[in-house]
């Protein structure tokens, strides 16, 4: 079967698709055989001067038409986006690797709710009206800011491009978006999603590359803002660069988060929450709640039942329906995860399960790694401090409320947090000691465009989804307007 997926040209700009081969080379492989998906190439400076230059030119156009016809237009591209799942989920899965039966319900779904959230939000946008006092009054206009530069990771390609272009088209601006160098395909199908419900050209541009691509766009003098989602040291760089001009930044960045489980928990909505925090599109998610306490009278049944349960996983090909884990993006993650899980072994974590790769026939050539539990892990451990971004869970013991928050909170990440227990009052009593910009009661993970996502501490700045977006894509202009005289002491 062909795993092929070649796009028309590697660029999209002003509504057309558009190439210059002198830019580098490189290709895109299906992380479960290293097959070639693609072949793009990066843009060159004249390429990224073209996309800035027609979203500069289209964004006034577009800052103008009315908000209802804005938020149409999102509206008629959720609907495509919907229509092109199969298509969708099938170009993600030869991408990222992930299993088409996670891609089939979540990435083009995912990216379609934020469409329909945000066209439907443009309808309803309003301004205040401030009363002063006797003859005048003051109102707000919410203004676009104009040239947006999206920048995105790898693990969640279409969903990331959508959470940035929905808020800020919804607004008025105009996009410019370059996906991850390892998932450059499904940003051009959104990109034909949006031209075909009548995006005007320009307003939602793709350009591919590497970082020194995205590092152009954050220092381009046309560009207004930068929003980024991947690593913090990615996320430092960029806000260092934007702030020589004071662009405004959105960061979505890692985690460290913490899973508290209570000793009064439901054991399997618990073993499913912990399930759902590590394994999912295999472990790669940034909110995954990678340090599961424990506390230590359900420690026992909780840890023979989620062991069991991560045994049953089924590893193989990414393409087949049954399958519910696939490979690791890349040979250079798979390194990643693979130098971990040896550091948790050398530092006297207990291996439960996992912690190697499956033989799969057929798949010799992809970045498979088992799902993997590690036990007794001390808070100081390598495992326990630092981004594994795999689908590796590791269990820490506790007796105590008060200091499993303390212990919960020492990380410089704060992207989620979970939370286990019957007892609602101390559901809601320790979610809110918790340094965590997103956080859950009994589940994880999941992510409904209505509710804000987003990060405390080094794991981001601003808020993506919810109407909290519309924050870090617009700005307020306070009208004063005086309908008395004016009284000047001089
Ligand atoms: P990276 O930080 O490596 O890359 C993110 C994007 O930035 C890529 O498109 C990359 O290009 C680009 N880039 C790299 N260097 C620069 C630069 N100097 N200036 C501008 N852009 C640059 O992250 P990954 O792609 O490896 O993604 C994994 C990380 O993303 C994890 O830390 C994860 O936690 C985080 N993440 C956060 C999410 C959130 O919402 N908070 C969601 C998903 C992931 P290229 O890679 O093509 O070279």
């Amino acid at each position: 079967m062909t795993v092929s997926a070649q796009p028309k040209t590697s660029h999209y700009i002003n509504g057309q698709y558009v190439d210059d081969t002198s830019g580098e080379e490189f290709k895109t492989l299906y992380p479960a055989t290293s097959e070639t998906v693609a072949t793009i190439h990066a843009a060159t400076p004249a390429i990224v001067d073209q996309a800035i230059a027609s979203a500069k030119v289209a964004q006034k156009a577009w800052a103008a038409t009315p908000n209802v016809e804005r938020g149409r237009i999102l509206i008629k591209a959720a609907e495509i986006v919907r229509r092109r799942n199969d298509e969708i989920a099938r170009i993600e899965t030869l991408d990222t690797g992930k299993a088409i039966q996670e891609t089939l319900v979540v990435d083009a779904n995912s990216a379609a709710d934020n469409l329909e959230y945000f066209g439907q939000v443009a309808a309803t946008l309003i301004n205040e009206q401030i009363p002063i006092d006797g003859n005048c009054f003051a109102y707000t206009l919410r203004e676009p800011l104009g040239v947006v530069a999206g920048i995105g990771a790898w693990n969640y390609p279409i969903q990331v491009a959508s959470w940035k272009a929905a808020p800020s088209l919804a607004l008025g601006n105009a996009l410019v978006f370059k996906p991850s160098e390892m998932t450059p395909l499904s940003a051009l199908i959104l990109a034909e999603c949006l031209t075909e419900a009548g995006l005007p050209d320009g307003v939602f541009n793709v350009i591919q590359g590497m970082g020194p691509v995205g590092a152009q766009m954050t220092t381009h003098k046309d560009v207004d803002k930068v929003t980024l989602t991947g690593s913090i040291p990615t996320g430092a760089k960029v806000m260092a660069s934007a702030a020589e001009s004071l662009k405004h930044v959105t960061l979505e960045l890692g985690g460290k988060s913490p899973l508290i489980i209570f000793d009064d928990a439901d054991l399997d909505n618990a073993v499913s929450g912990a399930i759902l925090a590590n394994f999912y599109s295999t472990g790669q998610v940034c909110s995954n709640g990678t340090r599961v306490f424990v506390q230590n009278g359900i420690r026992e049944a909780f840890t023979s039942r989620l062991v069991e349960r991560t045994k049953a996983i089924k590893l193989g090909d990414p393409l087949a329906p049954d399958t519910q884990m696939g490979p690791m993006i890349s040979k250079r993650q798979f390194d990643i995860v693979n130098n971990y899980i040896d550091k948790g072994k050398e530092e006297g974590a207990t291996l439960l399960t996992g912690g190697g790769s499956p033989s799969l026939q057929g798949f010799e050539q992809g970045h498979y790694i088992e799902p993997t539990i590690f036990d007794n892990v001390t808070d100081d451990m390598t495992i326990a401090r630092e981004e594994i971004f795999g689908p590796v869970l590791s269990l820490f013991n506790f007796d105590n409320e008060a200091s499993v928050i303390e212990r919960a909170n020492d990380t410089e990440f704060g992207l989620a947090a979970g939370v286990f227990t019957k007892d609602i009052a101390k559901g809601h009593r320790v979610i809110a000691q918790l340094q965590a910009g997103t956080t859950w009661i009994n589940n994880f993970n999941l992510t409904p465009v209505g509710v804000p996502f987003g990060g405390f501490k080094m794991s981001g700045i601003g808020r993506e989804n919810s109407r909290h977006a519309l924050d870090y894509y617009s700005q307020v202009k306070s009208v004063y307007v005086e309908m008395g005289g004016v009284d000047a002491p001089y």
